[in-house]
């Protein structure tokens, strides 16, 4: 598989020549097309094996190809800790040098203040701790009511953390109507039947 077999815009194109990737990973190559497809995905994929690029293509590519004028966040992407959301943020930064697509992070840690300033710029793809992003939400601080896609990062790690109930909880305020893109590094976790029940519709499952 090509990178350019993906028919990503020119922009997403040199982003990614900026990150140095000339082909994609085993789980580019099978996620990208699934998810520019629009179905829910469920995927087992270890650190390392550029997972990450293979939710953010899809995504970036969606929101630069359907531009909205304003409005909320509309990609949700849920991590274990604070320095995966880091990374993930780095990535897009590079990735996404070359569009206007805006991202925040929004972890424990950081006064509430900034954060909320975070959240007034409307950015359109929230990395977040589920903790910290339940607190918002509840106090009306965060919305996502826009939400078109909902991706779980690392979901056995967010379970052995205890942020089941939290996660759940996050999803009851995401619209049903999103696309969800779950990657775990074992699909054998015992919590894991609880979340996938009600994050995925009718997903592809795909062990890498
Ligand atoms: P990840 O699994 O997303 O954390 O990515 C693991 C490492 O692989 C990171 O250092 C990425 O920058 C790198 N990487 C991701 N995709 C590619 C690619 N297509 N070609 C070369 N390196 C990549």
């Amino acid at each position: 598989a090509s990178f350019s077999d993906f028919r990503l815009p020119e922009s997403l194109m040199r982003g990614l020549a900026r990150c140095g990737y000339r082909e994609p990973t085993q789980v580019q190559a099978q996620v990208i097309p699934l998810a520019m497809d629009g179905v829910d995905l469920m995927v087992s994929a270890a650190t390392g094996s550029g997972k990450t690029a293979a939710f953010l293509l899809p995504t970036m590519q969606r929101f630069m190809d359907v531009r909205k004028a304003q409005g909320g966040t509309r990609a949700l992407v849920l991590v274990p800790t604070r320095e995966l959301a880091r990374q993930i943020h780095d990535h897009f930064m590079q990735l996404g040098s070359y569009t206007r697509l805006t991202a925040e992070v929004i972890t424990g840690g950081e006064p509430r203040a900034h954060q909320v300033a975070k959240l007034r710029r409307n950015p359109e793809i929230l990395i977040a701790t589920p903790g910290r992003l339940l607190e918002l939400l509840d106090s009306h601080h965060a919305e996502l009511g826009d939400l078109e896609i909902l991706v779980l990062d690392e979901a056995d790690r967010m379970l052995d953390m205890g942020f089941a109930d939290d996660v759940l909880a996050i999803i009851q305020h995401s619209p049903p109507e999103r696309q969800s893109l779950l990657f775990s590094a074992t699909l054998h976790h015992r919590g894991l039947a609880k979340i996938t029940d009600s994050l995925l519709r009718a997903p592809e499952v795909l062990v890498i």
